[in-house]
């Protein structure tokens, strides 16, 4: 198993601080942004609505809750 230091970052996109690895924005390929963030740009360039988005982003979080206790 592979230890990973956790650093806070603060997204510029949403402005929210997480420790979670970084995604690469789609928009500059160089702005490091939140993976929820990530999330919705990807989700975004295949034309899913804000309100899907959510959605699922609402689904991932109720998983991912199970495997990383905050
Ligand atoms: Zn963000």
């Amino acid at each position: 198993m592979k230890t990973e230091i956790s650093k806070t970052r603060v997204c510029p996109l949403c402005g929210k601080s997480y420790t979670e690895r970084p995604a690469l924005s789609r928009r500059d390929n160089e702005t490091l942004i939140c993976p929820d963030c990530g999330t919705r740009e990807a989700l975004e360039s295949i034309g899913v609505a804000d309100a899907e988005q959510d959605k699922i982003l609402h689904t991932i979080h109720r998983f991912s809750a199970d495997l990383q206790p905050e």
